[in-house]
Formats: structure tokens, sequence, C-alpha cells
């Protein structure tokens, strides 16, 4: 497969120029483009330039705020809610960051409940953030019915991803971010097309069959991670991401958008705390890394977030390398 190399400047002033076309101002055009080049810099291209088609559409169509002014409430001492105005998430999510955190350190724990944006994406760019700061974070959101219940065979749940980051002074955050399904959506679609096969754990057809053909899995449920461990994980996330936070549900999120096919509209908790305020102020970095260590001396092991970091640092210097067919795609939403 040909590609077409850029560097993460060209890349980033692409996908704004792109969004900025389709009607974004300069602020939310921004914020989503930087998201954007970020995923791709680490190489998590599920959330990268594949999207921008993704989100012109939504702006083009006038279901996406593309001049979204998001705005904070303070709803307890320790509970912070961003409105985002009908937007993309990351010009939000951008914005509540540094409230957050002063919360966080603060009260020692603080909430941010995000509503009314489009397209969470992945996990790991906010909690990665927080940890840089010093701070403990995790994240949850839901999306699109995708996983059937432990059991089922109907998708209730979407493949609702959690994100966790630990700071380490002045290594890199432990960060991990994983969906709860077994396998990533995206992965099921390019088996389907490639006509390659799917595990038994991805999912079952519209009988609760079991199966390794794609194209039935899609028809039918995916299955959580771990069978119903997974699954009551999903749960979990759609509660907290959802009705906690008086947002929608994955199943709500596919009846507002109405067979358009644009990103889910929906919600995202972030609950950030600061160890200097959970009784080891001084121990609690040292104590973390005892146990990093004792994952590391064990041959075929790393830490989680280990390969972006890694794909980070060549990028930056590197540039991305983009598939042609992306890319002719790309263009001709600029023709
Ligand atoms: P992966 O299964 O690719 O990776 C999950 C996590 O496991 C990552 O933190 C990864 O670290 C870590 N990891 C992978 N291999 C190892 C290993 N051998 N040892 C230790 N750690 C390892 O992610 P998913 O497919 O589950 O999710 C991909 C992305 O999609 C996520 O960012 C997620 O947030 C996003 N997503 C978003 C959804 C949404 O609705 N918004 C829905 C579902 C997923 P590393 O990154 O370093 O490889």
């Amino acid at each position: 497969m040909s590609h077409v190399h850029l560097s993460l400047q060209d890349a980033h002033d692409l996908a704004f120029n792109c969004l900025r076309d389709a009607g974004a101002d300069d602020n939310n055009a921004n914020a989503a483009a930087a998201r954007m080049v970020q995923a791709e810099a680490d190489k998590c291209y599920s959330h990268g330039l594949f999207r921008l088609a993704w989100y012109v559409k939504g702006v083009k169509s006038g279901r996406v705020n593309g001049t979204a002014r998001p705005r904070i409430n303070q709803l307890a001492p320790a509970v912070l809610q961003v409105n985002g105005d009908g937007g993309f998430a990351p010009y939000g999510q951008e914005i509540a960051h540094r409230p957050l955190v002063a919360c966080a350190r603060q009260q020692g724990i603080a909430a941010l409940a995000f509503t009314n944006m489009f397209h969470i994406a992945a996990m790991w760019p906010e909690v990665e953030k927080l940890a840089r700061d010093g701070l403990v974070a995790i994240s949850v959101t839901a999306s699109y019915p995708y996983v059937a219940p432990a059991g089922g065979s109907r998708p209730v749940f979407g493949t609702n991803p959690m994100g966790f980051a630990w700071p380490r002074g002045e290594k890199d955050p432990l960060v991990f971010d994983q969906a709860s399904s077994s396998t990533a959506r995206g992965e099921i679609m390019i088996a389907a097309r490639d006509g390659h096969t799917v595990p038994e754990t991805a999912g079952v057809g519209p009988n609760g069959e079991t199966t390794t053909d794609p194209n039935v899995v899609l028809q039918g449920a995916q299955l959580g991670f771990g069978g119903y461990k997974g699954a009551s994980l999903a749960m979990m996330i759609e509660l907290l991401a959802g009705p906690l936070i008086g947002d929608f549900l994955s199943i709500e999120a596919k009846s507002d958008d109405g067979g358009n096919g644009g990103p889910p509209k929906g919600g995202e908790l972030i609950i950030a705390m600061d160890p200097a305020m959970f009784g080891d102020a001084d121990g609690f970095l040292a104590h973390g890394e005892k146990l990093f260590e004792s994952i590391a001396e064990q041959d075929g092991t790393r830490l989680p977030g280990e390969r972006r970091f890694a794909n980070r640092a060549a990028t930056k210097t590197d540039g991305i390398q983009v598939p042609q067919a992306l890319w002719d795609e790309i263009s001709a939403l600029r023709d």
C-alpha cells in the first residue's frame, strides 16, 4: 500500500483547514485537529485522520456545532460540569482541563461531567495530561450500542472505553486506555472487508449464535472482554457517562443520530485525584514505582502506554505516513 508522508505540522494544518472549510471556527477546528494529530503521532490510527471525514460531515450537516462555546458550571465543591454546546469534545476538554486540576488540588478529588458533546474519542489524552499535572485520573465514555449484555444477543452497550493514568514524576506517566469489548469494532470491520475470520469471543450473530464470521457479528452484537465481567464494566460505564451526568446511554445516542451515521453525541466522566491529599504525599511515587519495577523485571512484559510514547518520539522527527486511500478521501473533502 502506498503512503503520503506528512510532518505533524502539515497534518495539523490539513485537518484544521478541512474543518475551517466545513464551517468550524478557529478554536474548535484547532482543538479537533490537534486531537487527531496527537492520535496519529502515537500511531493510534482509529482516532487519527481516519476520523476527519466523519468530523467534516458532522459540521457540514449542521448536526455538530462547529462554533461551540463550551460552558463550565460548578455543581458541587468537587463536581464540575462542562456543557459542550453541541460541539466536538476536544475544545470542551481543552477549556475544562485547568479548572479540573485546580478543583482536584483544592478538594483532593474532583469529578468532571462532560455533556452535550460529540465523539469523545480516545480516553488517554485527557488522563495522560492530568497525570502530567501530578494527578491520578480515570475517564470513561459510552458511544453507540454495539455490545450485548452477558447471555444476550442484542447490542445495548457501547464498546465503552476506560482510561487510567498515574503520575511518575519526571518519567512519562503510566497510562492505559482500553475498550470494554473483547475486540475493537474497527478490527471486526477490517476483518469483514478483508475476508478474515474473527475469534469466537468477538461477538455473536443476531440469534445469539456462535460465529467467527465478522459480517455475522456486525449484524448481531459484540461481546465484552472476559465474558460477563467485561459486560458489567461496559454497564458501569454506561451508567457513569450517561444517567449519572444526565447524558445519553448508547441506545439513546443511536436514536438521537437517527441513522445519520455521524459521530455519537454523549458524555464523559473524568475523576481526578491529587495523591498529595490521600495520606502518603511523600511516599506514593516511590511506592508506585515498586509495582512497575516488579512488572518490568519479567521478560515479555511492558507497561501500557510505552508503545505510544515510543511512537510519539519517533513521529516527532519522522512525521507520519498516511495511507493513499485515506489521503484521497481527505483531499476530496477540500474539493
Ligand atoms: P488496545 O487493546 O490496543 O490497548 C489497550 C491498552 O492496553 C493500551 O493502553 C495499550 O497500551 C495496552 N497494552 C496493549 N498491549 C499491551 C501489553 N502487551 N502489555 C501491557 N499493556 C498493553 O486498545 P483498544 O482496542 O481496547 O482501544 C483502542 C482505543 O480506542 C482506546 O484509545 C479507546 O479509548 C478507544 N475507544 C474509544 C471508544 C469510544 O466510544 N470513544 C470505544 C472503544 C475504544 P499502548 O497504547 O502502549 O499499546
